[in-house]
């Protein structure tokens, strides 16, 4: 057993080459073959959010708080709140974030194949997350 305590490894910001806006990352982890299982919690201020990107493994958010986006790639946008749990598939394209006036909280979790738990691509263009919410 381990427990990794609350403060035991500092925040730090969202990469600017993976997010817009400003984004915190808090309480990662990541567990040792042969389990593949890691995650973390992200903060995404209002605006904020993900590039576009896949899991090869899929991907489990846990909302935490404030009301947040998602999209998959030729989908609608969906509001998510706290509580909600959204899977993405294998392979999936999507972006994840805050709504325009409201931060939002997730936990991200994910499985590593070969060691890589997320490819990233492109910026979500501001018109692409202004979309209606569908
Ligand atoms: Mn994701």
């Amino acid at each position: 057993m381990e427990i990794q305590r609350n403060g035991a490894m500092p925040s730090r910001p969202g990469q600017a080459e993976y997010f817009t806006g400003s984004v915190r990352l808090d309480a990662s982890f990541k567990r040792d073959d042969p389990a593949r299982v890691g995650g973390l919690t992200v903060t995404f201020e209002p605006g904020a959010r993900t590039n576009w990107h896949t899991h090869p493994l899929g991907q489990t958010l846990i909302v935490l708080s404030g009301i947040g986006r998602v999209q998959r790639a030729g989908g609608p946008v969906h509001e998510i709140r706290p509580g909600d749990i959204v899977w993405f598939e294998p392979g999936e394209r999507h972006w994840h974030g805050a709504a325009p006036d409201v931060a939002m909280s997730h936990l991200a979790i994910a499985e590593a194949l070969d060691g890589v738990t997320v490819d990233w691509q492109e910026p979500v263009l501001d018109a692409e997350y202004a979309a209606p919410v569908g």
